[in-house]
């Protein structure tokens, strides 16, 4: 019979794992909160007067190290920008995940609140994402039983997965209170007219950690003007409570700050929160695989704050788990 894996998560680590364990006969079975695959690698959409707007609120660019996630670059079609080096999904970033995962059995919109069973036979339980918040009590309604898996890997952010672990592997859930990740305050806004700014901006020190002409990636609607602008973490640590009303000016007038000019007003503009965005303070070891248990941990936080880093520790676990 072909060994079913239950994989926790559907950002770039699990697909990584998913694919891997595909390759090798076995069965996963992706479960994301989200209502597609991708996680920080996202791409939002809205209509503003029947022009069709879009940002890529996440990851703003990937760049390949290694030849298997150059590899994955390519299987995705991502296109370079701002240089040959970085490369982006189009027509927006959630194309990559979304390729990548094609063809890949999964249950989305769904939150993972319980891991029950036992190694060889372990059941996840699960309810309607809208229901159920990362760090809030489980909904009282029934939940969703799936299984039985030969394992299961969580590829959750590392306080996610600390949940989710804890009751059954407290050592690993010990090792995943020391990993650390800035938050990011991203505003998403489109102007009516083009703004005095280069394409890019990273300046040192400055509220604002990265800003960038959405729009001029590559496929995406040239005039649509859409930028987006990620605050730096120690601004986004001190405004992490205030509501999204509240950081959008500050982070727009840092925008016209360096553009010499006051800005028009934006014709669209909102704001998300990241609470888990770069990696501060990583494992330093590509997984944990815990062979008695038949459960496995992955992400980013394994390795580095980087894309590549989720797609590497994600092939790592899976290979463990087949070792
Ligand atoms: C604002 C921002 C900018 C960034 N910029 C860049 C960049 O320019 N270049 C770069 O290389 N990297 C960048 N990164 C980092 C990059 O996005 C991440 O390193 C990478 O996407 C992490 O992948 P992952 O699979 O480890 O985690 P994630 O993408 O976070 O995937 C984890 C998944 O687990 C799901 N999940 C969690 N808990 C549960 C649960 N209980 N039940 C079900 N599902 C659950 C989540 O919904 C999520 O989809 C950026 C990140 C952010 C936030």
């Amino acid at each position: 019979m072909t060994r079913s894996i239950a994989i926790i998560g559907a950002g770039l680590a699990g697909i990584a794992a998913a694919r891997a364990l595909i390759a090798a006969g076995l069965a996963p079975h992706l479960f994301d909160k989200g209502r597609a695959p991708g996680g920080r690698l996202a791409t939002r959409r809205a209509e503003v007067d029947g022009a069709k707007l879009q940002w890529d609120h996440g990851a703003q660019y990937l760049r390949a190290r290694g030849p298997g996630f150059a590899q994955a670059l390519d299987d995705a079609g991502a296109a370079p920008w701002p240089d040959a080096e970085r490369r982006v999904g189009v027509p927006g970033m959630s194309a990559v995940p979304r390729a990548l995962a094609k063809g890949i059995p999964g249950s989305f919109g769904r939150h993972v609140g319980v891991i029950s069973g036992e190694p060889g036979a372990w059941f996840l339980d699960h309810w309607d994402a809208a229901e159920a918040k990362p760090g809030a009590p489980l909904p009282a309604s029934a939940p969703t039983r799936a299984g039985p898996f030969d394992a299961v890997l969580v590829t959750a952010p590392a306080p996610q997965a600390a949940e989710l672990v804890g009751p059954i592997w407290p050592e690993a859930a010990t090792r995943l209170d020391t990993i650390r990740y800035a938050p990011c305050w991203t505003v998403l806004a489109s102007f009516a007219e083009q703004l005095p700014l280069p394409d890019t901006l990273r300046p040192k020190g400055d509220t604002i950690g990265w800003a960038a002409r959405d729009s001029s990636k590559p496929g995406r609607e040239a005039g649509a003007e859409c930028w987006v602008i990620q605050a730096g973490p120690a601004f986004s640590r001190q405004h992490l409570e205030q509501p999204a009303a509240a950081v959008i000016p500050l982070l727009l007038a840092a925008l016209a700050s360096h553009s010499g000019a006051p800005l028009p007003a934006p014709r669209y503009a909102q704001a998300h929160r990241w609470r888990y965005s770069l990696l501060e303070q990583g494992l330093g070891a590509p997984c944990l695989w815990n062979p008695a248990l038949r459960l496995g941990l992955a992400g980013d936080w394994c390795l580095e704050g980087r894309a590549e880093a989720a797609w590497d520790s994600g092939t790592a676990a899976a290979a463990a788990l087949l070792a």
